[in-house]
Formats: C-alpha cells, structure tokens, sequence
C-alpha cells in the first residue's frame, strides 16, 4: 500500500521481518540465541493487531501467546504495548499452565469438577497420596509417597491420563497406574487439580467435547510460542489441538538451548513441526545482536562438542569486545572476592548493577556470593527462589544450630521440636505454650520442667525428652570438638539430614547440597555465636526496591534473558557439568548441560567471565577439583585466561596436583592485600575492621544494623599455644613465623605472602 511501513518494522533484519511479516500458515523460527526470535515474536503479535485489526476484524482475543515464564508474559505484554503506543488487552498471553487454568475455569464442569477448583501445591499432593496408599496398605517406607508423585507427573508431561498408561513401573510393585487412577478419582471429589493436570484435563477436554475444542479452534486465528524447544508432550498436543483449524502457528526455539528435558521436555517436538504442519515455512536467523564477536565464538565452539544438533551457523556486525575471561582460583571464598571486585570496578565505571549477572548451576551456589555481595554494600536479589538463609531447610538447620548455642531460644525450639517428625503434635506444643507463658520463660525452659511431670503424656515426655538430651549432648560436646563438627552430628542425629536424604521429592538433592553448603559457610566461623550474628546480619541487610541490583540467579532460569556483564563461576567437573545429571542421564546428560553451558555464555552482552575453583570447602572438608571440561572446550583464541591467580595461562595443565605449592603465593589478589587484619578464613575481621572506600559501606550497610555485631567478630580470649618466633605452618598461605600473640589471635609474617592475623585454631606447628 501507500502507507509507509509502521516503525516498529524498521527495526528488524530481512529474515526477521520475514518472519514478522509471514502471518498466516504455519511457521517455525529456528534460531540461535541471541538472533531475536522473542524480538520478532513480540514484534509479530504488534504486527498482527495492527494491520488485521481493521481489515480482517482480529480481536486480541483471538490470539494466543504463549512464554515460558509468568515473567516473560510480563513483558512481551509491556514489548507490545510500546510498539503499538497503546495498551493492549484481552488476549491469551501467558504460560502454558496459567492459559489452562483460565480455560479450565471456563468449562471445569465438563470434566467433573467446579469453576472455583484449587490447585495443589506439591506438599497437598504428597498428602493425598499419603492418604491413598494408605488406604491401599502400601508400605510408605519402601514406596515413598514422593517418588509416587514423580512418577504420576511424568506420565501427566506425557499426556497420559491413567487410561492411557500402559508402561509398568516398579514402584508398589506395579501398583502405580492403580494408585494414579485413586489419586485422580481423590482429586475430583476434592474439587482440585494439581499443575499437571491444568494441561492434563484441557486435553480430555478437547477429547471428549469436541464443541469445546472446536469454539477454541476457531477463536484462536493466530498462535505464537516462545521458547518452543522446551515444550513437553502434552503441551505439544495441548498447541496442536488448537492450532489444527486455523493453522496459524508460529513457534521460536534453538535446539541448542533446550535445558528442561528432566521436567519432560522434548527437542524431537522441533522436528515433529515440519511433519505435522506440511508446508510449514522455516525461517532461520543469523545474525547476532546481542553478544559480542568472542563471546558468540566461544559459545558457537562449545555447543559444537554434541551430537545430532540441527546445526546453525551465528555472526555479529558487533567487530570489537573482549574475550571471555577464564579465571582459576584457590577456592569459591576467593572466586567470590573476585567476582566482587570485578562488580565494584564496573560500578566504578558508572555501571549499573542491574545489568550484571551471576549465573551457577546449583542452587547452593548462591550462598558465597550472596555473602561478599553483603559485604561489599551491593544490593542483589535471588531470582527463582529465596535467598540463600531463607530457604526452608537452612531456616531449620539454624534453628537447629541456635538451639545448641543458645538454650533457651523458643522460635528455634517450636521449628524443630516436630521436624523431622517426632509425633509432637498441636495439643503438646499449646500445653508448653501455657506453662510458658504462666511462668514466664521460655519453651524449652518449660519443656525441660515439664518432661518429668504428668503434663505431659509419656509418649511426649519420651521424644522431647530424649530431644533435649540431645541438645544437652550436643552443648557439652562444644567444650570438646569444633563448633562444625558439632553441627554436622547435630544434623546427623537429629534425623535432619535423613528426612532429606530419604526424601523423594524433586528438590530435595538440592536441599541437601545447600545443607552442605551451610555446614560449609559455618566453617568460616570461628564459633557458633559468631556465626549466628553473622547471619542476622545478613538476613537484617533488607534491600530497597528500587535500587540497581545484581541479579543472582540458576542458568534454567537465565534462558531469554540478557545482560551486560555475566559471571559464570564454579565451572568445575562434578559442579558443572554436574555430578548428578551425568549420573542419571549419561552423554545425554552430559548435552544437555552443555547445552546451559551454551545458554549461559550467550546471556552476555559485552563480557562474559567463567572462572573455577582448585578447591571447595564440601562439609568442611577441603576437597580439590578439576576444572570442568567445558573450560577446556573454548576455544584458545576467544578467551583470554587471567593469570593474576597465578593459575591460568597453560590450557591442558588444569590438575590441581600439579600446582606447587608455590603457585598459590603468586597468586590471589587477596594474599597481597596487606589489610592484616582480616581473618584468612572467614574474612570476617574485614567487617569489623572495615576503614575505607566500600569497607565504609559495610559499615554502613552491615554493621550499623546492628551496632553491638561488631563484638561478636572478636576472638576468644583463649591464650595461645605459639609464642613469638615459633615458626607454623598454615594451610592456605603455607610456612611462616609468629612476629605477635594476642591472645588466640596471631599475627604471622608468611613468606611470599606478607603479613596477617589468624587465629592459632587454623595453624600448624611448623
Ligand atoms: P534467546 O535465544 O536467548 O532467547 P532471542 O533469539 O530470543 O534470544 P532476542 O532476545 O529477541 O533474541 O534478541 C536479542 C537481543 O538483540 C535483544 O536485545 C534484541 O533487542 C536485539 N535485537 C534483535 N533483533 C535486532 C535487530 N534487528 N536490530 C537490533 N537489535 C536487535
Ligand atoms: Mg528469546
């Protein structure tokens, strides 16, 4: 026509506005990251409003859109609402769970259940099939209701209603698909549906009212998913179904970053789209826009190391940029100073926070970064789950370790009485309560007056009682063994440690390497009390909103995003790729963390920074690793090692054995740092002796928090064993000589190394 093409157009490349332009029939954008696929999406649906509106009367409640995040929904509906200038509204734009859901609603009763059903969380359907197999007289020791749970949600990813099912699993001696019918039949008579079913039940929908199916056929004009590779088979059936009558369908995805194949998801459905929709027209993207050139090199040449990719090649106009920095470290305290000092040299520069990432593998990762980011002033968030001493199973384990350091803490006391299980129940916690309060002290207080009284029933006097001898035991072994040894048998005999180890569910391998980690954090401590102080301190250092923040958060949840600066630390075989996934899954599993590897990497924008430890701190026990062999797979020529740790610098060489002792002193930028005062260890002096520049900040941040935490920094008055002269020998700065003894407190001048104080606990006699 005459118009002029809208602007919003203008800023695509041909293929791009191909694709945006290509509206109907079906469509699949095939891409590697970074080549704005979500950018022609988000541009598509603008596209489709604007110039169907009119002509073709399409109203935003004929499209339906699908992200992979409730997030990413946010968005593209904020994306499309600038490129038009106008809001739009009344669309189907979310994820595949919350469009079942609102459809759902619409015709609950079609599939037996009300309009206003809930949805169950995890733990409401352990319970329930608790309930079931208990009925059923299945022994929940040897078939644990969790594992039930797994097993039902991977035949709900497939679409496998319990008719359907015809694989026999071993679990309750092939009881499953028995217990998966109950379990369903349970949940209608309960008016309620877990998350599997939102899609489960859309698709029986479709089955047995094809009026519904074919009122949604006929709405549904255009159909646009993100992210398409990580799409699972029912959700795949789920779009098929809709889309059959229309046929507009436009999916986007890269093969090379499907990462959510343990929840399900299939690549092959990338393959199947060809298939399913003859003629289907595949527009491929090259061009990057996102990375610079080493950086797309460097990813380009990792993902190159697995098998049967569809292959893409990828090229930026961007000529200029660093390589990806490869730094080795001593261990994840001093990769965590790294990263730290490399944020605030940025943020010296004027950078934003906000456009820095810390990327890890695990979970448990983000607790070391965390705490120098709290040490340094820098605010942060966590995004895809809680702050590292916030989650559920850190909460309790300090509610254990406050029990033991502190007697009479009555929040800890009401955490833990009952978990793991011990029969404590409500009508015992409320007759503690009372005598408590009657008597104004504490709960456990009024637990260990109680316990040989007829207050209490002698079930409950026998597992509170055998409880608090335990706390007793676990107290009076301080006096003997190290305050982290303590813990590791608190958490041990308590049964903690067990009810995850026994766990079924799906996160708990997570939890417990977070238990790990904490045990770990715990080490860095001088005692217990310092430690505790350390975390209030912590957990006090509440952030404003508004503020620029580095963002912490798991490669899966990184992918479709970007960011300036990307830090991808702990590359290390077992860490990353990790132990568990190789275990279960093999060369697949391998791919597939290379594949996040891949996402990782293409998140950055102008630099991305992978480093590895030679040593981590697993349980207090110092244990070396190897660097992972993703390191070793990018190439030469697009990374550049820092050897200001003394460590890089010789591809190949990476075993940990063959770093001399020596290696070490000319290394981290923290042993030459001649503050004295900090504590090798824990670092944790630096807070109290914080002097200057951001040290002013923690002061600021930290510790004026909590005016009298600066105390609980300072050592024992323990006397020491060395005397000035002595030489010693210390595990991470090596030999040197005592030049001053103030208490526990050493000052040693170490060779290579300079000067320092440490704590005579962590030295050996020379
Ligand atoms: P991923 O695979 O990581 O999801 P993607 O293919 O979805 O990546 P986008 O996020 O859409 O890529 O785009 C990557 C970056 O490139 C974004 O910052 C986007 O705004 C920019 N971009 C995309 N296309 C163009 C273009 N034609 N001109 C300029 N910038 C572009
Ligand atoms: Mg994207």
């Amino acid at each position: 026509g005459d118009a002029p093409a809208p602007a919003y157009l203008d800023n695509l490349n041909v293929e791009q506005r191909d694709a945006v332009e290509t509206l109907d029939g079906p469509l699949l954008v095939l891409a590697g990251a970074g080549t704005g696929k979500t950018r022609v999406l988000t541009t598509r649906l603008a596209h489709l409003l604007e110039t169907k509106a009119q002509t073709e009367r399409l109203h935003p409640q004929q499209i339906l859109a699908v992200t992979f995040t409730n997030r990413a929904a946010k968005e593209m509906q904020e994306r499309v609402a600038q490129a038009l200038g106008r809001p739009v509204e009344g669309w189907w734009l979310g994820t595949f769970h919350s469009l079942s859901a609102r459809l759902l609603r619409r015709h609950a009763e079609l599939i037996g259940l009300q309009s206003n059903f809930t949805i169950l969380d995890s733990d409401d359907q352990v319970r329930l099939l608790k309930q079931i197999m208990d009925a059923e007289q299945i022994d929940p020791k040897k078939w644990p209701a969790k594992q039930l749970m797994g097993i039902i949600q991977r035949w709900k990813d497939k679409g496998l209603t319990p008719e359907r099912v015809n694989e026999s699993v071993e679990f309750a001696n092939g009881g499953a698909k028995h217990l998966y019918r109950l379990y369903q039949e349970r949940l209608k008579v309960l008016n309620a549906c877990d998350f599997g079913d939102l899609l489960l039940h859309c698709l029986t929908l479709f089955q047995q009212h094809p009026e519904v199916l074919k009122q949604y056929q006929n709405t549904f004009r255009y159909i646009l998913v993100d992210e398409y590779q990580d799409t699972n088979v029912a959700q795949y059936l789920w779009l098929r179904a809709m889309a059959m009558v229309h046929r507009n369908i436009c999916c986007v995805g890269d093969d090379d970053q499907a990462i959510y194949s343990w929840r399900g998801a299939e690549v092959g459905n990338i393959l199947r789209f060809e298939s399913d929709f003859p003629g289907a027209k595949v527009v491929r993207l090259e061009q990057n826009y996102r990375s610079t050139p080493h950086i797309l090199a460097a990813a380009s040449k990792l993902i190159t190391f697995n098998d049967g990719r569809l292959g893409k090649q990828l090229w930026t106009e961007i000529d200029t940029g660093e390589k990806v920095f490869v730094k080795g470290v001593w261990d994840g305290e001093a990769e965590a100073r790294l990263v730290g000092e490399d944020i605030e040299a940025l943020q010296a520069k004027g950078i934003g926070a906000s456009q820095m990432a810390i990327l890890v593998r695990a979970g448990f990762q983000t607790r070391e970064f965390e705490e120098r980011l709290i040490t340094l002033g820098i605010p942060y968030r966590v995004i895809g789950g809680p702050r590292f001493y916030e989650r559920q199973e850190i909460r309790d384990a300090l509610a254990y370790i406050r029990i033991v350091a502190q007697p009479d803490d009555s929040l800890a006391f009401e955490r833990i009485v009952n978990v793991p299980k011990r029969g404590v129940g409500k009508a015992t916690l409320q007759t503690l309560h009372q005598y408590s309060r009657d008597q104004a002290i504490s709960l456990p207080a009024a637990a260990r007056d109680l316990i040989d009284t007829e207050e209490l029933k002698p079930k409950m006097r026998q597992a509170i009682g055998g409880l608090l001898g335990d706390f007793k035991r676990w107290r009076e072994m301080l006096a003997g063994s190290s305050h982290v040894e303590v813990i590791e048998t608190v958490l041990d005999e308590s049964g903690y440690t067990d009810m995850w180890r026994t766990s079924k569910e799906i996160d708990a391998p997570g939890r417990l390497e977070n238990l790990k980690e904490l045990v770990s954090a715990i080490g860095e401590f001088e005692n217990l009390t310092s430690f505790l102080e350390h975390v209030s301190l912590v957990m006090e250092n509440e952030q404003n909103d508004a503020q620029e923040k580095v963002t912490i958060m798991t490669l899966h949840a990184a992918k479709g995003l970007e960011f300036d600066y990307v830090f991808l630390p702990g590359w290390e075989e077992g860490v990353f790729p990790h132990q568990r996934a190789m275990d279960e899954s093999g060369v697949k599993g391998l791919e597939e963390e290379r594949r996040l590897a891949y996402v990782g990497i293409t998140r950055a924008r102008k630099r991305a920074t992978v480093s590895y430890a030679a040593n981590r701190r697993i349980y207090n026990q110092w244990q070396s690793a190897l660097p992972s062999r993703f390191v070793d797979e990018l190439p030469d020529e697009h990374i550049e090692r820092i050897s200001d740790t003394g460590l890089g610098g010789h591809g190949g060489n990476h075993s940990p054995g063959a770093w001399g002792a020596d290696d070490w002193m000319k290394m981290p930028s923290w042993a030459s740092d001649n503050s004295a005062n900090r504590n090798p260890v824990s670092g944790a002096s630096e807070r109290k002796f914080a002097s200057s520049g951001w040290q002013d900040r923690v002061r600021k941040n930290v510790i004026d928090v909590k005016p009298d935490g600066e105390t609980s920094y300072s050592t024992n008055s323990k006397s020491s064993k060395y005397k000035v002269g002595d030489a010693v020998r210390h595990r991470k700065f090596g030999p040197g000589t005592v030049r001053a003894v103030d208490g526990n407190k050493l000052e040693i001048h170490f060779e290579g190394v300079g000067t320092k104080k440490v704590v005579d606990s962590f030295i050996l006699p020379g």
